[in-house]
């Protein structure tokens, strides 16, 4: 593997050497649990599986850290106009998250740790900025820690911006600006306000800031110095320029690259919350299956910007199709067919260049095209050996249609397609306990019985599930 990636610190597209022989660490900023994820959020997420799926095939050893933001202020603010506590707002909302990852195929974290959990860690981080002298609590018990912009020199490298151009970090209320050394002085941990969750610190009660949360936990399971941090190209400033502000200040090595996927846009705008809504994962894949729009999000450069249209969406779930017919129809007629350990040079070499996932779809592409020939020739050993290649790719780009995650038929419809069956089913025997005719009740029962079906009666009415085994 000869991988080149481009790095935002250094705005250069170079080698990539991992700290380690065969290890690659990598940490991605994950959600902030607020809301459901829409596509824009899962966009990282694929992106960066592709990423790890090309170490994985490359046998480097991947550990894998995303976090999970469980308070914040947009959290609090949910919670309050739900009426419920915070953390059901957090729980719930990452349980979504974690389905749709799951449902677009992204591999899971080797760990997933959340902020509130590693309060203990971020308090050792701050102790640590404030004896070096790079970070400061204004001294009045309030619970609010600042980082002091103006010792670190590095600051505002990564964005690419100099001190005296930036504004205020604009994170506090105008009490808290007065504590301030420098309005640009960015809040490491926020007082606590009345009635809202807290958490005891030395300088008082309070929570963590974004930013903080990150070092600590990117320091704790992948240590001071590590390979890959990634994230949108949003996260650059202010939320990368702090984590790199934190953990260097603090003496760590902190991450070795860092990489950052393009937005996705609705008509050239950032996506908007009404627009938003439609293209929630749990709307999306009604309208197309989970494969697809993995397809869809992972096919363009992950620096480029995606503008969503259905015009797109539809598109790429074409062309997955043409792949996806390819394998079937190869695998009829040349059988079982295992992918190759190796990929095409061409498709390796794509990969190796930043990540070009563009040109590595061209190649399974033509590889198809080829296949495609070889099938109408009746040349069944060549379009064997396609198959084994294109198979050994898509399974790269977590797109094999016959590897576990996909081979299923979870997410093509077709539960959806039972789940009528068996309600008009389940009516029906409704139906006929209801005029006391329960033999026939009881026969249709044991026909879905039969059929794999078990059905319970609850005080809520008739739940079904899927027989195992
Ligand atoms: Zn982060």
């Amino acid at each position: 593997m000869s991988l080149r990636l481009h790095d935002t610190s250094t705005r250069t597209v170079r080698d990539f050497v991992p700290l380690r022989p065969g290890e690659v660490s990598l940490y991605l900023c994950g959600a902030t649990v607020q809301a459901q994820p829409h596509i824009g959020h899962i966009r990282s997420g694929v992106n960066f599986d592709i990423l790890r799926r090309w170490f994985l095939h490359n046998d480097y050893r991947v550990v894998f850290c995303r976090n999970v933001t469980d308070i914040d202020d947009k959290i609090i603010n949910v919670a309050r106009g739900e009426g419920i506590e915070w953390w059901e707002v957090s729980e719930r909302n990452q349980r979504a998250f974690t389905h749709a990852y799951d449902s677009l195929g992204c591999l899971p974290p080797t760990v997933e740790p959340r902020a509130t959990g590693h309060v203990p860690e971020m308090i050792e981080l701050m102790r640590r900025l404030i004896d070096r002298g790079h970070a400061y609590a204004p001294g009045d018990g309030s619970g609010d820690v600042y980082f002091d912009v103006r010792s670190f020199a590095e600051y505002g490298a990564l964005s690419n911006q100099r001190l005296d151009h930036m504004r205020a970090a604009g994170d506090t209320d105008v009490e808290q600006e007065r504590e301030k050394r420098d309005p640009r002085d960015f809040a490491l941990w926020k007082g606590a306000r009345p009635g809202e969750p807290c958490w005891d610190t030395p300088w008082g009660a309070g929570r963590p800031g974004w930013h903080l949360e990150c070092s600590a936990m990117a320091t704790k399971y992948l240590g001071g110095t590590f390979d890959i941090h990634g994230g949108g190209v949003d996260l650059v400033f202010p939320h990368h320029e702090n984590e790199i502000a934190q953990s260097k200040a603090a003496g760590d090595g902190f991450a070795r690259y860092w990489l950052h996927n393009g937005l996705l846009s609705v008509g050239g705008e950032k996506m908007s919350k009404s627009i938003g809504n439609s293209l929630l994962i749990p709307e999306m894949v009604r309208r197309i299956r989970p494969v697809e729009l993995r397809y869809y999000l992972g096919q363009p450069h992950y620096r480029s910007v995606i503008d969503y249209s259905e015009e797109a969406l539809t598109e790429a779930a074409a062309a997955y199709q043409r792949l996806e017919g390819f394998v079937q129809r190869a695998s009829e007629v040349c059988g079982p067919t295992p992918p190759t350990s190796y990929v095409p040079r061409a498709f390796s070499e794509a990969l190796d260049d930043d990540l070009g996932t563009p040109a590595a779809f061209a190649v399974v592409h033509s590889a198809v095209r080829d296949g495609n020939a070889a099938l109408a020739d009746g040349a069944k050993e060549r379009a064997a050996t396609t198959l084994a290649e294109v198979r050994a790719m898509l399974g790269v780009l977590g797109l094999d249609p016959l590897s576990s995650q996909w081979a299923s038929g979870e997410g093509t419809g077709l539960r959806e397609v039972v789940d009528a069956l068996v309600a008009v089913a389940l009516e029906q025997r409704q139906a006929a306990r209801a005029r006391k005719d329960f033999p026939a009740a009881d026969a249709i029962r044991d026909q879905l019985t039969e059929a794999g079906v078990t059905v319970e009666d609850t005080p809520q009415g008739a739940r079904w599930e899927l027989k195992r085994g």
